[in-house]
């Protein structure tokens, strides 16, 4: 019998390549051909700069261009242009790399904003799986975003202390007692008709042409979020956490710097509080400053991952105010986040709620401070601190004395409590990608 060939097609993002290599990665250590196609920019960074061929012998790294000049910065706030441009000028040249292969796919796994690959898939004969790298929950309420337009829920009103942030959403079924209208994903502040509503709105919709979905997420964790799934897609694979075979050795698109382990070796057990907003969302300098004098007050050590392009001011650009000094924290530029969460002296993490740093936290038995700030990271901070108790909300407000508050009581108050629950997630999330778990199970099927 031939070897089945594999096509995978992420969208150039740190949190999309990352999981959907790790399934690269498994399939190939099945037995499978795989072809994984990236953008150049992003094929350039990890050969290059991560040498993932080498990690990675058995995968084939194939690139197309993602329709942006060259000099665009494809980071941060600017990533909106990469959903529409990858929309936009991806299909005629993915179809064509597809149609000139000589070890014809047997089937393309697109991911859930990359729908064109799925499109193209249908077209040539060839099926194709969608992978949506968020959780199942928020998943859920992507596909009802035309439902909370017909209501009147969407556009939810900006601003952090309205009365109406506080109503229950009612039109999503499974999550009417869950959903508050702040914990909405960000998109569904802005008017109907708008362009970056409008391109989620059209990829939920062409992804339903796919003839499964694979999440990274698992049954202990979203079994009713799963289970809705069938009733869009046929087949659902929660095959999570997809874990790395070697994840202090994760392939990034940015240079990892390790130098804050020596640090966290030096830290009592469980005291450190690891900060991080992920690959993407920006602060403000006022805002990046609430929180450094927040932590800084709490007198709880801290390692504060700070991306270079993690500040952004209304005039588009913005410095991170390097000069800030304390004796408890310490900065890096991009941090060796899996090996930071696993180590001994961190206790606690204040994440962006990243679907990704959540499983990641998850995995580590580490409780989460949320702070949510774009995309679908609000519904992931509301399901860890309120359906699955993994963590404490901010509520959306930043100023230091909140931040100082929170960090308290994760680090000291309810620090007990918050790591008995995280072990026994962490517990559940081994078993499920264990021999005989559920997750491993789907990905045998
Ligand atoms: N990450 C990292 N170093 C950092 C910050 C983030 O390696 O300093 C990784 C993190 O481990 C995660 C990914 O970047 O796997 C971020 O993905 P996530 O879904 O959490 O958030 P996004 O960046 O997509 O908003």
């Amino acid at each position: 019998m031939d070897i089945p060939h594999v096509v995978i097609i992420p969208f150039p993002a740190e949190g999309h390549i990352k999981p959907m290599l790790m399934l690269a990665e498994l399939l190939s250590r099945a037995g499978f051909t795989i072809s994984f196609v990236n953008t150049e920019q992003s094929h350039h960074l990890l050969l290059d700069g991560a040498g993932i061929h080498r990690r990675c012998p058995g995968i084939n790294f194939l690139s197309i261009p993602d329709g942006l000049p060259p000099d665009h910065p494809r980071s941060g706030a600017s990533i909106l242009d990469l959903l529409i441009s990858t929309s936009t000028a991806c299909k005629p040249i993915f179809k064509d790399l597809i149609a000139s292969m000589s070890h014809a796919p047997t089937c393309v796994i697109a991911d859930g904003i990359m729908s064109f690959a799925i499109d193209v898939a249908v077209e040539l004969g060839i099926p194709a799986i969608a992978f949506r790298t968020y959780s199942a929950t928020s998943t859920w309420t992507y596909f009802h975003l035309e439902k909370l337009i017909e209501e009147g829920v969407i556009p939810v009103v900006s601003g952090t202390e309205s009365e109406e942030l506080e109503r229950q959403v009612r039109c999503i079924p499974g999550l009417e007692k869950i959903l508050r209208r702040r914990d909405l994903p960000s998109i569904c502040r802005l008017d109907p008709h708008n362009q970056v509503l409008q391109f989620f709105i059209n990829q939920a919709s062409k992804m339903r042409n796919a003839s499964a979905l694979i999440l990274n997420t698992f049954d202990s964790l979203e079994a009713p979020f799963i289970s809705r799934l069938h009733s869009i897609f046929p087949t659902v694979y929660a095959i999570g956490p997809l874990r790395s075979p070697a994840p202090h050795d994760s392939p990034s698109l940015l240079q990892i710097d390790r130098s804050c382990i020596q640090w966290l070796d030096s830290q009592p057990s469980r005291s450190v509080l690891y900060v991080s907003f992920g690959s993407i969302a920006v602060l403000t300098r006022d805002e990046l400053l609430e929180f450094w004098h927040g932590l800084v007050n709490s007198e709880i050590p801290f390692l504060w991952a700070i991306r270079p392009d993690l500040v952004r001011d209304d005039n588009g650009s913005g410095t991170v105010p390097f000069d800030l000094k304390t004796e408890r924290g310490r900065t890096v530029g991009w941090a060796p986040q899996e090996e930071i969460l696993a180590h001994d002296a961190v206790g606690g993490f204040l994440t962006h709620c990243g679907w990704n740093s959540i499983l990641e936290s998850v995995w580590a038995g580490k409780p989460m401070i949320c702070r949510p700030l774009v995309a679908e990271q609000q519904v992931n901070g509301r399901c860890v601190s309120e359906v699955w108790g993994l963590g404490l909300d901010m509520n959306c407000l930043c100023d230091r004395s909140i931040v100082e508050k929170v960090a308290r009581a994760l680090m000291e108050g309810e620090k007990e409590r918050m790591l008995r629950s995280t072990a026994e997630i962490a517990r559940y999330a081994r078993d499920s990608i264990s021999e005989g778990g559920a997750s491993y199970k789907n990905f045998n099927k």
